[in-house]
């Protein structure tokens, strides 16, 4: 119950600073509260894990949403929009920035892609994405609640799917139309901002992670999640477990967040899933399991492609 009422508790602290910004009667408080929680739950994150690359990776994850959320947009650019934001998640950054309009298309067209090409989707999903950092520090202790093992269910991907195309159509549709049309943007406001992001994104994914486990949003809902998925399933990153070493206890499995089987999957694994937390590198018993962003020297006849069904 107590894990309950905190969710509810930064959820609604998160609405309230919304709603103070977007009236204008407030410094920008959801920045301010966002860094200050990340700060906190990863502190407490990094005194939980052992392997340096974790600590690492929540280190430079929280600087970066500080330097993108809060130091550069609000205090150097005065501007309220954080800049680690990128298509599809955040359909709007490509028509409603003006002057800064380049950035997110040179974000969302080509960095992105990029760095997820050479990294995995660990680069944007565990270190620029604010939602996931959040995920990864504040549903830190949650990693073995939910499903475990079973990929993600088609209906969900089915789902994901449905979410990319609808943002495509809606992106084709004010790119094309009146950009004062006030019906689209109600439209857009109450489904995509109200509905989607607020309603399952913010409230379900923090009020439902003491039950389901962190990255709910991630694992099921994202189209970002679906679309960089596909890129890092052809990119440079694997998740590789030693035969030799594995000894099929399983541990590594239950606390992945993304459900992913990596005891009973190929030993070259490339979900395009796996957003590289690392943490079943931590947690097996055997040091049996490794990343790498090196597939192309592992021989052709060792990879192999993961059966979860995860695009
Ligand atoms: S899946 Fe989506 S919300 Fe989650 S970290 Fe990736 S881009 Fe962000
Ligand atoms: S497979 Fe391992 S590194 Fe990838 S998301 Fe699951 S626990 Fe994290």
């Amino acid at each position: 119950m107590k894990n309950y009422l905190l969710m509810i508790f930064v959820f609604l602290l998160f609405f309230a600073s919304f709603n103070a910004e977007s009236m204008n009667v407030a410094p920008p408080t959801f920045g301010y509260l966002f860094c200050a929680l990340l700060l906190v739950t990863g502190y407490l994150a990094i005194k939980r894990h052992n392997l340096q690359y974790i600590k690492t990776m929540f280190i430079v994850a929280i600087a970066v949403q500080f330097i993108f959320t809060l130091a550069v947009p609000y205090w150097a650019l005065g501007q309220g929009l954080a800049l680690n934001a990128a298509w599809p998640y955040f359909p709007e950054v490509l028509w409603t920035v003006g002057s800064l309009a380049l950035w997110y298309y040179v974000m969302s067209f080509i960095l992105l892609p990029v760095a997820v090409y050479l990294f995995g989707r660990r680069a944007w999903c565990s270190f620029v994405c604010g939602t996931g950092v959040m995920a990864e520090t504040l549903g830190d202790p949650y990693r073995d609640r939910g499903a475990k093992s079973t990929g993600i269910p088609r209906g969900f991907v089915v789902l994901k799917w449905v979410l990319l195309i609808a943002t495509v159509a809606i992106t084709i549709a004010a790119l094309a139309g009146d950009p004062a049309d006030k019906l689209f943007f109600t439209v857009f406001l109450v489904v995509f901002i109200l509905i989607i992001r607020t309603g399952i994104m913010n409230a379900g994914n923090l009020i439902l992670m003491p039950k389901f486990g962190t990255r709910i949003w991630c694992k099921y809902f994202c189209p970002q999640g679906l679309l960089i998925g596909l890129i890092s399933r052809i990119g440079r990153f694997a998740l590789v477990r030693d035969d030799s070493k594995c000894v099929g206890c399983g541990t590594c499995s239950s606390q992945c967040s993304m459900s992913i089987d990596i005891s009973g999957g190929p030993a070259i694994n490339r979900t395009g899933d796996c957003v590289g937390c690392g943490v079943c590198v931590e947690v097996c018993p055997q040091q049996a399991l490794s990343m790498t962003t090196n597939i192309k020297e592992i021989p052709a006849r060792d990879q192999s492609i993961p059966g979860n069904r995860s695009v």
